[in-house]
C-alpha cells in the first residue's frame, strides 16, 4: 500500500526527530470542531483511511457530548468492521528487571534500592514458559529492564528459548519483545531470532516533559529513544510497536504524537506500526510522577475511539494494567489485543503463590484474572479469543501485514484461524462450562461463512479435535 507522505515542517527524514512540539499544539489550539467536522472525519476513517494530524485535532477538539457519542460509535463500527469479534490474546514475561535508569514512575528505576532484582536464568525462563504453555498461551512479550547484561545476544537468547521449549501440545508460536531500544546491528540480532514485534514507547513525546522524567541513564536521550523504530527499519526489523505512557503530559498531545510517529514510519519505510499501546500509569514503588496529566475513565475511552479511527489498520493493545470491568467495556472502541493471565512478578507463573508486592514488580496491575477466565468472558460477550500467529508465520507482517489488510482478508483468513486456535484452546485446556461455550460462539463464527469456508473450517477443527496441531489457513 502506497502512502503519501504529508507536507510538515519538520520533513520526514529516516534516523531523524520529527516531533514539532509547536506544530502539535498549533493543530490542537487552532483547529475547530463541529459536530459536522467530527461526523465527516468519522466517515473518513469508515473508510480505512488513516487520518492526519488535523483530522485527528478536529476529533479531540469534539468534546460535546454529540461528537463525543459520533466518535465512540464510529470507534464500534470501524472495530466491527475491520477486526470482526476476534480479540488477540497474549501474555507478559518479565524476563529481568535491572535497569540503569532511574525513570520517575517505574518501580525498576535504579535509584529504587527495595526493588527485588531478578534476571531469570536459563532453567527459570523454561520453567516459567512450561507454565505459561500449560494455561495454554500461545504469544508472549519478553519484558527487560535497561541494562548491559540485556544485551541483543541475551534478549535474542531468551526468544529462542521460548521457542524451543515444549510441553505436552503447548509451544509459544510467537514472541515479541519490550526492551531497550538498540542500535542498528542489535536489532538485526534480535530479528534473527525469529521474534515477532518490537515494541519501543516513547512515554511522553514531549521532549521538555520527557526531560523531566527521564534525568539519568541512556533513555534520557530523547531523539535517540524517538528514532529507536527507525533504526529497527533500517535492520530490516519491519514489525514494531510504539506506544506513550499515559499520565506524564497531555494526553491529547500524547495522541497527536502517536499518529505523528505512524506517519513518519510511513513516510519513511512505507509500513506503519504494527501495534499501538497506551498503558496510563499506575501505582509503583518510588513513583514519583504528580497527577497533573492524570487521564480519567471517560477521557481514557474517548482516546482509544480517537486512535482507533486515526489509524485504522494497527492493532490497539490494552494490558491487565486495566481493572477487567473498564477493559471489557474498551474493547467495544477497538482494542484488538490484550493479555491475559497476566502476572508481572519474576518468576511468578510457575510459583502457585502470589505475593502482590510492589518491590516484586514494576507497578501494580489492575486485572489479574486466569487466560481462562478472561477467554470465559470474553466468550460471555459473544467475543472470539484468538491465539493466532498465521500472519507472522507465513512472512505476512510489516508491509505485507497491510497489504494484507485488505477487505475480505479479516474474514477468509483471520476469523477462521481465530477459531482453529481457539478450539485448539478449548480442546487442550479450557474446563467443560468454558468449552461450551466456545463451542457455540465458533459455530456462531461459522454461520457467517459461506458454505465452502464452513467446509474448509469444519474438516480442520476435525482434525484438531483428532490432535493435529498448527493448522491455519
Ligand atoms: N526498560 C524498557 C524501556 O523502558 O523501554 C522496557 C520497558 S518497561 C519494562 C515497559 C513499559 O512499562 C515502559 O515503556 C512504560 O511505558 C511502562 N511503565 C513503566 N512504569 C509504569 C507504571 N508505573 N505504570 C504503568 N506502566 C508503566
Ligand atoms: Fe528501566 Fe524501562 Fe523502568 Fe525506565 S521504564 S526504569 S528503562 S525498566
Amino acid at each position: 500500500m502506497q502512502f503519501i507522505p504529508e507536507q510538515y515542517r519538520i520533513p520526514d527524514v529516516p534516523m531523524q526527530p520529527f516531533i514539532d512540539a509547536d506544530e502539535i499544539w498549533n493543530y490542537l489550539n487552532q483547529t475547530p470542531s463541529t459536530l459536522e467536522s467530527v461526523q465527516q472525519v468519522v466517515a473518513k476513517s469508515l473508510e480505512k483511511k488513516r487520518l492526519n494530524l488535523k483530522e485527528v485535532a478536529v476529533l479531540i477538539n469534539g468534546t460535546d457530548s454529540e461528537s463525543i457519542h459520533c466518535i465512540k460509535e464510529g470507534a464500534k463500527a470501524l472495530k466491527t468492521k475491520v477486526y470482526g469479534d476476534r480479540i488477540v490474546l497474549f501474555a507478559p514475561l518479565y524476563v529481568g528487571n535491572k535497569c540503569s535508569n532511574d525513570c520517575t514512575y517505574c518501580g525498576f528505576r535504579s535509584s529504587n534500592r527495595e526493588q527485588v532484582r531478578v534476571t531469570l536464568t536459563g532453567k527459570e525462563l523454561e520453567r516459567e514458559i512450561e507454565a505459561l504453555e500449560d494455561e495454554g498461551q500461545k504469544r508472549l512479550i519478553l519484558v527487560f529492564g535497561e541494562h548491559t547484561e540485556y544485551s541483543p545476544e541475551f534478549i535474542a537468547e531468551a526468544a529462542r528459548t521460548a521457542y524451543r521449549v515444549k510441553k505436552g501440545t503447548g509451544e509459544i508460536r510467537r514472541v515479541n519483545i519490550n526492551a531497550a531500544p538498540l542500535d542498528i546491528e542489535g536489532f538485526r540480532t534480535v530479528k534473527e531470532a525469529g521474534i515477532g514485534t518490537y515494541q519501543v514507547f516513547q512515554e511522553t513525546y514531549h521532549p521538555e516533559a520527557y526531560k523531566r522524567y527521564h534525568v539519568r541513564g541512556k533513555k534520557a536521550n530523547y531523539e535517540y529513544r524517538l528514532t529507536s523504530l527507525d533504526r529497527a527499519q533500517e535492520a530490516g526489523l519491519d514489525d514494531v510497536g510504539i506506544g506513550a505512557l499515559l499520565g506524564l503530559y497531555d494526553w491529547r498531545f500524547e495522541v497527536m504524537g502517536l499518529v505523528r510517529h505512524t506517519n513518519h514510519l510511513e513516510a519513511c519505510y512505507n509500513v506503519g506500526p504494527h501495534t499501538i499501546s497506551f498503558p496510563r500509569i499506575k501505582d509503583a514503588s518510588m513513583l514519583e510522577v504528580g497527577d497533573r496529566h492524570f487521564v480519567s475513565d471517560e477521557e481514557f475511552a474517548r482516546l482509544v475511539a480517537i486512535l482507533r479511527l486515526a489509524v485504522p489498520y494497527t492493532g490497539l493493545i490494552l494490558t491487565a494494567r486495566e481493572p477487567a470491568p473498564l477493559r471489557n467495556e474498551l474493547i467495544q472502541y477497538g482494542v484488538s489485543q490484550i493479555d491475559g493471565g497476566t502476572k508481572i512478578e519474576l518468576g511468578s507463573y510457575s510459583r502457585a503463590e502470589r505475593n502482590h508486592d510492589l518491590n516484586r514488580g514494576q507497578f501494580h496491575i489492575g486485572d489479574d484474572r486466569t487466560l481462562n477466565e478472561v477467554v470465559d468472558e470474553l466468550l460471555q460477550q459473544g467475543m472470539l479469543p484468538s491465539f493466532c500467529t498465521a500472519c507472522y508465520r507465513l512472512g505476512r507482517t510489516g508491509e505485507h501485514f497491510m497489504e494484507f489488510s485488505v477487505p475480505g482478508f479479516i474474514k477468509r483468513f483471520c476469523t477462521p484461524n481465530a477459531m482453529l486456535t481457539l478450539a485448539e484452546y478449548l480442546v487442550d485446556y479450557a474446563p467443560p462450562e468454558t468449552s461450551n461455550r466456545g463451542w457455540a460462539v465458533i459455530e456462531k463464527n461459522m454461520e457467517r461463512m459461506n458454505e465452502k469456508m464452513q467446509r474448509d473450517i469444519r474438516e480442520k477443527i476435525e482434525r484438531v479435535k483428532r490432535g493435529e496441531r498448527d493448522i491455519y489457513f
